[in-house]
């Protein structure tokens, strides 16, 4: 927080490199569960900024209810903008499902590692913060906006291909 769609750009490249084997639905509301507890911390102003939801111990926690909470949605969000002329299925299955949901917490917490110090992200086993700093903030925005325009671009280009492949051979 509260830079929550920043974090769609990284899960927009891995979406394209892995297209089918995970779903960018749950691990979009993956990042809103993740920034519920710093947005809270916000509006009533009180607790930590950005507390347990970033450590990766909740992160877990929040990737679990993600998945369990997030299938049907994401399901019926795949319903809803299908592709016609793809033979897709709209079910996720529940592996996709739980690794969509991991990778996005815990990428949320690394993200987000490197620009808040009022992170603890080991907790409570250290309170190491090994990434605070590594690179600046504008690098780390920028690599979230580009890894997002390179992988719409790539996923498209791919979505491309396979439906004229599929045309080919119908
Ligand atoms: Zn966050």
């Amino acid at each position: 927080m509260p830079f929550t769609p920043l974090h769609m750009g990284p899960g927009m490249l891995v979406k394209a490199l892995l297209q089918g084997s995970f779903s960018l639905t749950l691990f979009g509301w993956t990042q809103i569960l993740m920034d519920l507890q710093p947005l809270l911390a916000i509006i009533t102003g009180e607790g930590q900024l950005h507390g347990f939801s970033h450590t990766y111990l909740g992160a877990s926690l929040i990737a679990l209810i993600a998945a369990l909470t997030g299938k049907h949605l994401a399901e019926w969000g795949l319903r809803l903008m299908r592709l016609p002329h793809l033979p897709s299925s709209s079910i996720i299955t529940w592996p996709v499902v739980f690794f969509s949901a991991f990778v996005g917490s815990y990428s949320h917490v690394v993200l987000d590692s490197i620009m808040h110090s009022d992170m603890s992200p080991w907790f409570p086993f250290s309170d190491a913060h090994f990434l605070l700093g590594w690179t600046s903030i504008e690098a780390l925005h920028q690599f979230c906006l580009y890894s997002g325009l390179i992988g719409a671009t790539l996923f498209y280009l791919i979505q491309w291909w396979q439906a004229k492949r599929h045309a080919r051979h119908h």
